[in-house]
């Protein structure tokens, strides 16, 4: 992956660059992390035109590697105003990666109001007007873009939450069935594309392919051992595949920290009813697909096909997140209205945990009661509307709070909670604090030793050892995400160390490296002080590594316990 795409909004101009010697070796969160952080201004408009969006494939997605393929974003964060990268699956971080590209920068900003999209070949790219799908949801888009440029194209794509830069948007990329269901969630991405006038872009990939390994023996050795620990690991070889990432329901529910009606209680008496297991005879029952690849060369399988009650398709998953965000978080128990408020939110283009966590918000403020799913559904529709209501929700779960006025708003520099109550699982709680993202579980999944004792164990009840947790995983995840890995390798890698050693070994023998385990984690730790470096910079201070004051004051049930890791504790996590 030689190439940087640099995508001029100003002159809509696109040049295509050789990879400069300061961004090399890097890909996906790494990459973006480091170009955002010498590129942008830290203190500048996240909407204005001196922030860039930075898309970039991970070190391995151009190659053939198990679970490798995710697409990484960055940029300043509207939603947290520090840095952000959110990655997700799909098709476009493969391609990107068979076509030789490091990353695309998207620059500038148009005049007028008008809408573009980016054509991207192998061998380069063009600026288009795309006026037709203006004001278009994302299935609408895609499907215009599909009679044009066919079906084994890639896109990204926003839907009208992004065209209206509203800082819950999220950034939609095509699945292997050319549907808009991936997304690159977090932190308001959709509406930095939205700022650039950018609608669509088309990854084309025709003539690319993977590139080959220096050393393709130790490739194919290296890759057959974390296929083996994938294979062997109950949770990535059976758990995930059975019943998709919702397994967690019950788990997590049973464990006490599965936040309900806007954090105020641990157990949800529906849960049941939208647990995985009832989610897998429901999917089974109306032919749809359970163990589904979101991305080429997936072998855990963790997505699945929702169909409606006609056995019609009606969404993906939905996953655990977005099943408790706008389920037991609202009090909802019912299984089809929350998978169509998953379709909702993929079409306009919103993030799922912060939608969720702003209705919930909004239930407390008392614009609908906790439980009315009829009423979600009706909130979701105010978004393209355009109405005062549905910005207001399009903002996110702190700018709910602050309309109506509500004091217990679950946020981290401004970014809603994800599906575990940090009171009674106190190591997630430490990561969501001190992430350089805002609230972010997949920051450094301590539910892994807290909970699923994946990676050993970790009381999640107590504070004791929690900082060492989440600091540990905080770095491990940087790397990860730098290489293009799907998160969930790291449920077999921390238990089966060989499958560690693939990781590093594909890295070694594709690009002709000596890496060893240290450098990996060297790598995560830069990662995370260049993100650290550029949140500062914005104006982020300790204040800003805090859990909001009420899971420190409010006990919840059913262990009644309060978040117990002390402020001058959270600011150990970094030191290293
Ligand atoms: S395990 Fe799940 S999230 Fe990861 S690549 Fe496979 S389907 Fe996508």
């Amino acid at each position: 992956m030689e190439k940087i795409v640099r995508v001029n909004m100003d002159d809509l101009t696109v040049k295509v660059e050789l990879v400069p010697e300061k961004y090399r070796g890097l890909g996906g969160r790494g990459l973006t992390s480091t170009i955002v952080a010498a590129e942008v201004p830290p203190t500048c408009d996240p909407l204005g035109k001196d922030n860039k969006l930075v898309f970039a494939p991970g070190l391995l997605n151009n190659t053939p590697a198990p679970n490798a393929g995710r697409l990484s974003v960055g940029c300043k964060s509207p939603l947290t105003g520090g840095i952000k990268e959110a990655n997700s699956g799909g098709v476009a971080g493969n391609k990107l990666g068979r076509m030789g590209i490091a990353a695309v920068v998207v620059e500038g900003m148009p005049k007028g109001n008008k809408s573009y999209k980016l054509i991207l070949t192998k061998d380069g790219g063009t600026i288009e007007p795309a006026d037709d799908l203006k004001g278009l949801g994302n299935y609408d888009t895609v499907a215009k873009l599909t009679a044009k440029y066919g079906q084994k194209t890639g896109y990204v794509s926003i839907g009208q939450a992004g065209e209206m830069l509203l800082k819950a948007a999220s950034i939609a990329v095509t699945d292997r069935e050319n549907r808009p269901t991936r997304h690159l969630g977090r932190g308001g991405v959709g509406a930095v594309m939205g700022s650039k006038g950018l609608k669509a872009i088309v990854v084309d990939d025709t003539g690319g392919q993977y590139s080959k390994p220096v050393d393709p023996e130790g490739f194919k050795k290296a890759s057959k051992k974390l296929l083996d620990a994938l294979k062997t690991h109950p949770v990535t070889s059976q758990g995930l595949p059975t019943y998709g990432t919702n397994v967690l329901a019950n788990i997590i529910n049973e464990a006490g920290g599965y936040p309900t009606r806007n954090f105020s209680e641990g157990r949800f008496e529906g849960v049941e009813k939208i647990s995985g297991e009832r989610q897998h005879d429901v999917i089974l029952e109306r032919g749809g697909k359970i163990a589904h690849g979101c991305m080429p060369g997936c072998v855990i399988q963790c997505s699945r096909i929702y169909n409606d009650k006609d056995g019609k398709f009606l969404t993906k998953g939905p996953e655990y997140e977005t099943i408790w965000a706008n389920g037991a978080n609202c009090g909802i128990d019912d299984l089809d209205s929350i998978a169509q408020i998953d379709r909702l939110c993929d079409d306009y283009g919103l993030d799922t945990i912060e939608w969720g966590d702003a209705v919930a918000v909004a239930m407390e403020g008392g614009v609908k009661k906790f439980g009315d799913a009829k009423g979600a559904i009706e909130l979701i529709k105010e978004v393209p509307k355009g109405t005062e209501l549905g910005i207001i929700l399009g903002n996110g779960a702190a700018s709910v709070g602050r309309a109506y006025n509500v004091s217990r708003v679950p946020v981290v520099k401004g970014q809603g909670l994800p599906a575990y109550d940090p009171r009674p699982i106190m190591g997630i709680g430490v990561t969501y604090a001190t992430s350089t993202m805002g609230a972010d579980h997949t920051a450094g999944y301590a539910i892994a030793p807290n909970i699923l004792k994946v990676g050993g164990f970790v009381d999640p009840l107590k504070p004791e050892g929690q900082i060492d947790t989440s600091r540990n995983l905080q770095i491990a995840t940087a790397a990860l995400d730098t290489a293009g890995m799907c998160i969930f390798v790291a449920f077999a890698i921390l238990d089966i160390p060989a499958g560690f050693e693939g990781i590093y070994e594909m890295l070694n023998a594709q690009y002709g490296l000596k890496l060893t385990a240290d450098d990996v984690l060297a790598l995560g730790k830069s990662v995370l002080r260049t993100e650290r470096e550029f949140n500062k910079k914005a104006g982020l201070t300790s204040a800003d590594d805090r859990l909001p004051k009420f899971f420190m004051t409010e006990p919840l049930s059913p262990h009644g316990k309060v978040f117990e890791v002390t402020d001058d504790e959270l600011d150990q996590v970094h030191n290293y």
